[in-house]
This record gives structure tokens, sequence and C-alpha cells, in this order.
């Protein structure tokens, strides 16, 4: 049982290190990230200081339109378009967008650094001989890679990294 359990433990690691960049990778990252990407059956549309639907939120003369503070969505009042009614934020670029996969980076405190012609993202217990420089491979101890991924690109490494660290 134990053996089984530990087997599929490792399945689903090995599954993360193989998940390209693209929308899946992105929507699990969102999530671990808290980003609140949810659809939801009506839009929340931005409100003037009276508490009424501002109209102008959205404004490019002649036409203008409320505004959707959850997925930015819009339309004009003037052109009788019909809103679609099903609000679905957009989901960051995270395993692409380099200042995305930075955030990420930073807030799983992951270390970062080139690694086999690609890149590596680490979650680190102690960097040894840290002597100010970048970091590199070299300056880990194997031991101290408590969750390691590694991919061509550091924003897909540090996805991967992410996920590993909130399956293990
Ligand atoms: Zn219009
Ligand atoms: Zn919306």
């Amino acid at each position: 049982m134990i053996a089984r359990l530990e087997g599929r433990h490792i399945v689903g690691i090995m599954s993360i290190d193989e998940m390209p960049a693209g929308p899946e990778i992105d929507r699990l990252v969102a999530v671990l990230m808290g980003d609140d990407i949810a659809v939801l059956s009506g839009h929340r549309w931005r409100q003037d200081e009276a508490g009424e639907v501002d109209l102008f939120a959205c404004e490019s003369d002649p036409h203008n339109g409320p505004l959707c503070t959850r997925c930015r969505g819009t339309y004009c009042v003037h052109c009788g378009k019909v809103p679609d009614e099903k609000c679905a934020p957009s989901v960051r670029s995270y395993s692409t967008d380099i200042a995305r996969s930075w955030l990420v980076a930073e807030r799983m405190r992951l270390m970062v650094f080139p690694s086999k012609g690609g890149w590596a993202a680490a979650l680190v217990d102690r960097v040894d001989g840290d002597n100010g420089e970048p970091p590199h491979a070299d300056h880990f101890v194997d031991a101290s890679l408590r969750i390691f991924a590694r991919a061509d690109t550091a924003q897909l490494a540090i996805c991967r990294a992410a996920l590993k660290a909130i399956s293990a």
C-alpha cells in the first residue's frame, strides 16, 4: 500500500516536470497565487461615487460603457451589444511572461539559476559558500535542494518548481 502511494506520488511529480508552458500550467499557478479566476455569472461593474454602475468607466468617443473590475469586460451602452454574462478573468501568462513568473519565484522563495543549457528553479534550505556571486547549481549541496525543476526557460522552471513545492 505504501509503495503504491509512493508510486502515485512520484507519477504526480513527474507529470509536473513534463508540463509544457501554456494555459494549463498557467491556470494551476494562478490558483496557487490566489488569483481570482473563477468563472462567475454576471459582472462586477465598477460603480461611481453614488454607488451606481459607472456607464463612463470605459469611454472612447462616441462610445461609452461600464467596466468589469474582475474580467475587464465592457460594452457600449449606445451600440446595443449584449455583454457576455459570463465573467471569466483571463489567466496571467506565468509560464511565458518573465515578470509574472518572477512574482511566483518571490512568493515561493525559489532560487533561479542556469542549468544544463536551460534554467532551474529550486526551493532551497540553505546556500553553501554564499560569497555574493550569482547563484549557480554548483553552489548548492544536493541535500539542500528540497524541490527542484528544470526547463528551457526560467519562466517554466519557476512554474514547475512552484507546483512541485505545493504538491510535495
Ligand atoms: Zn458604441
Ligand atoms: Zn466580468
